[in-house]
């Protein structure tokens, strides 16, 4: 850790909004740090991965607490969601990243006297801003990643779960990080902002699509590169040849879990008629029997803050005044001293109703009946957001028609939400919910800088095209032209990447991208 964190006071940085000359000092010192972390070979950076993913085991207990405690979520939240998935991500990139990150030469086309090659290199020094609702799992897998591509790391954690983040730059310097390859700055947007305005070399940002937007004009002006993963209304479709069971099952956790403030929570339901009423009476059976309080047995925890309790107060109003009807819910109920919103069920709704169109981060759970899965689509493709979406159906085809037609960046067939916890799975939005990946060799890609290099294999004293330029070459090549790419004889063929050891690890046929090894 850098000279921000001490740790006998954490409690007191965690109530501070860093200045702009300590958001400055952070990078300089980052800056050293990445000077020696850049040439730490892949097996050293897997092994402090490994480090930090033994430190997060041991002080597991200290972490939840604080999750709890800041956030109000239940304790099965910040195991499950949080602590096993980034235990996932530090495993998966510890294992994976240097494979990933290998040089690979490409196809060369007609240039057979040349090698073309890819080489990944880590970009320098990484902002990390990320928001309060998934406050570990979503700070420390993006500074995992960052760290696997050999970057240093400026984290700015939410400024509602500081101290988790501070936790998080504890974990890192007892597994042994260099000093000052991550550090972590505390404060509000304005401290985000002058990270961003920092100089570093890219912006890992999470969070709500106005801070996104906000986010991306101040990295424009130095043009900072920035992956944005914003915010979503996924949709849920349910079919009627759909296991109802565990679509009722699957839909309650999708919206209720983490009380709904989840980027990829369940924000809307659309079911066919046929099995409209059955999957709505398995829903309000099921939420019904939720518990909701900060004991380790309850099933549901608090709304964050007031604020958002207004967001979701408001959407619930103006559905209600626009004809949708409450079937489950629709109090305030106090959680560990928080005032929040009980898991609420709303039936009759349409899409001139905010709950169907906006983001509500909270537990409401809005079910419309559609005529078909053809309506369901263009419903849940009518909509800014394209994060994340739901299908529950076993024919094949409906599913691979809704899984084509949806305008999302992750679908789940038979199952929601689970995309993130597969980490070789990139996860990333589409629209107003962002763009660039985390997660899978594409979101260790983000962290690292392509570089594109063209060799020449035979060093000959010149080329045919070079000047001067011979008088038969222009003639030569149309003839060439009209062999290589006469109507029925078009050279898709086939073409290797090689890692450097030579192992071909994908094919391109037809232009598609096959892995094989
Ligand atoms: P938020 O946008 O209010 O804050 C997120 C972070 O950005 C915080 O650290 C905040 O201090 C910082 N910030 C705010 N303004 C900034 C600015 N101008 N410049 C730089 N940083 C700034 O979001 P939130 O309320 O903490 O989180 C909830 C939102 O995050 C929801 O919209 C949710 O959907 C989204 N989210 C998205 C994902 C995803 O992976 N796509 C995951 C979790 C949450």
């Amino acid at each position: 850790m850098g000279s921000l964190l001490d740790t006998q006071t954490l409690e007191i940085l965690a109530r501070e909004d860093s200045s702009e000359d300590t958001v400055a000092s952070a990078v300089k010192i980052a800056r050293n740090a990445y000077e020696y972390w850049k040439e730490v070979p892949g097996t050293e950076r897997s092994k402090l991965l490994r480090a930090i993913r033994s430190q997060l085991l041991r002080n597991m207990d200290e972490i939840v607490d604080t999750m709890i405690e800041e956030t109000g979520k239940v304790v099965t939240e910040a195991v499950v969601s949080e602590v096993v998935v980034s235990c996932e991500v530090l495993s998966y990139y510890a294992s994976h990243a240097a494979s990933i990150l290998k040089t690979r030469s490409v196809y060369p086309g007609l240039l057979i006297n040349k090698r073309g090659y890819k080489r990944y290199e880590p970009l320098g020094v990484i902002g990390v801003i990320s928001p309060w609702n998934y406050p570990l799992v979503l700070a420390l897998g993006p500074v995992a990643t960052a760290l696997a591509a050999g970057n240093a790391v400026i984290l700015k954690p939410s400024e509602y779960t500081p101290k988790t983040g501070i936790l998080i730059g504890g974990l890192v310097a007892k597994a042994g990080a260099p000093e000052g390859l991550v550090q972590v700055i505390t404060g509000h947007g304005p401290t985000g902002e002058a990270l961003v305005r920092s100089g570093v070399d890219k912006i890992a940002f999470t969070g709500s699509v106005r801070s996104g937007k906000a986010v991306m004009r101040a990295a424009s002006d130095s043009l900072t590169p920035v992956v944005l993963e914003l915010g979503g209304k996924d949709p849920f479709i349910v079919c009627k040849d759909a296991n109802l069971d565990r679509a009722a099952r699957a839909c309650v956790w999708g919206a209720f879990t983490n009380c709904g403030q989840t980027c990829m929570a369940t924000e809307r339901v659309y079911v066919v008629k046929e099995v409209y009423d059955e999957f709505v009476d398995k829903v309000i059976s099921l939420t019904a029997k939720l518990h909701q309080g900060t004991a380790p047995s309850d099933d549901v925890g608090a709304v964050i803050h007031k604020g958002q309790l207004d967001i979701i107060d408001n959407h619930l109003a103006d559905a209600i005044e626009r004809g949708a009807k409450v079937v489950c819910g629709g109090g305030h109920v106090d959680v560990g001293g928080r005032p929040s919103m009980e898991p609420t069920v709303l039936l009759e709704v349409d899409h001139s109703m905010a709950v169907m169109r906006e983001e509500t981060f909270g537990p409401l759970l809005p079910i419309m009946k559609v005529e078909n899965e053809d309506e369901a689509l263009r419903l849940a493709n009518d909509s800014q957001y394209g994060l994340n979406a739901s299908i529950f159906a076993k024919d094949r085809r409906v599913i691979d028609k809704l899984v084509a037609g949806l305008r999302s960046g992750n679908v789940c067939v038979n199952d929601v939400m689970i995309s993130y916890g597969i980490p070789s799975l990139p996860f990333g939005g589409i629209g107003d919910s962002g763009f660039g990946r985390s997660h899978g060799p594409e979101g260790l890609r983000e962290m690292a800088h392509l570089k594109s290099v063209a060799e020449d294999r035979f060093g000959f004293s010149r080329e045919p095209s070079w000047l001067p330029v011979p008088s038969w070459l222009a003639k030569a090549v149309k003839i060439g032209l009209d062999l290589l790419y006469r109507p029925g004889h078009d050279r898709t063929g086939s073409a290797a990447e090689n890692t450097g050891n030579g192992t071909q690890t994908c094919v391109y046929i037809n232009s598609k991208e096959v892995e094989i090894g």
